[in-house]
């Protein structure tokens, strides 16, 4: 091998050295070659072919980079989707999307379930007297005393408005009938917002799954029911869905 050769591949050797220890700039050396009479034009083929690798790599990398980073914003937003802004609960359909494997599940194991609806009683005369800011902020309150009424048994979301949902998955129904007067008494203490302390009081319907009702609409169309009858009765009560006192005509 002539000297010249040698010179040529020793400086091939050096740049390649260079580009794996990560001078990227070091990869246009490569393409130097490709115009210059003087390098040997095997070397100068090599110098290419090994400069038109690295740049696919590259260009690979990158657009793997691009799409990782596409990939955690899609899911970030859909994650933001699901979610209610407000009070960072599951929105309704996330919330119906637990249920429906809830119902599932239950149906699989042949185990409890029961679905809680929590509506404010009055709660449009709170945005009208104190304005919609403070209905906001009480909103975001009642989440978190919820929460905290709800603990690790319960699965919390908002359905939309003042009206929030309960998921109680394989609990004994005295112990659900005790969250569910737990949080109505949670909900009469009053809240200290920003412009003054709020008082407000709450419905709750609640609806055991059953054989007759084990389908997730049918569960919240029961809840439904008994929590509008608890508004019927003088609001600030709990009530129970039962099928005798409630005939369905379906
Ligand atoms: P009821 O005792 O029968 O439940 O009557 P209510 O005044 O509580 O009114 P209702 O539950 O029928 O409707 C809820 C109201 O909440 C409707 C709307 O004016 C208000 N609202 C809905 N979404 C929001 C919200 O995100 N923020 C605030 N501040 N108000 C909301
Ligand atoms: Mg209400």
């Amino acid at each position: 091998m002539s000297e010249e050769y040698r010179a040529a591949l020793r400086d091939l050797a050096r740049i390649i050295k260079d580009v794996a220890w990560g001078d990227s700039e070091r990869v246009r050396d490569l393409f130097r070659y490709t115009g210059d009479p003087s390098v040997p034009p095997l070397v100068a083929e090599l110098a290419e072919q090994i400069g038109t690798i690295i740049v696919q790599k590259e260009v690979r990398e990158f657009r793997l980079e691009s799409l990782i980073e596409d990939l955690f914003a899609t899911r970030k937003a859909l994650a933001l989707a699901r979610r209610d802004p407000l009070t960072g609960l599951p929105n309704r359909a996330m919330f119906e999307e637990l249920l429906g494997k809830a119902c599932a599940s239950a149906l699989e194991h042949g185990t409890g379930l029961a679905l809680m609806l929590v509506d404010l009683d009055k709660f449009k005369d709170v945005n009208d007297t104190l304005g919609h800011a403070a209905g906001d902020e009480l909103l975001a309150l009642c989440a978190a005393r919820l929460r905290e009424c709800v603990g690790e048994p319960g699965i919390l979301g908002r359905l939309g408005g003042d009206e929030f949902a309960v998921l109680f998955v394989d609990q004994r129904e005295d112990e659900t009938l005790r969250a569910g007067e737990a949080i109505l008494e949670s909900l009469r203490r009053p809240f200290a917002l920003k412009d003054g302390d709020v008082s407000v009081s709450a419905s709750v319907g609640v609806a055991f799954r059953s054989p007759d009702a084990s389908a997730p609409a049918r569960l919240l169309k029961n809840a439904d029911v008994a929590m509008y009858r608890a508004k019927a009765e003088g609001r600030n009560r709990l009530w129970r869905y039962r099928p005798l006192a409630f005939p369905n005509p379906s």
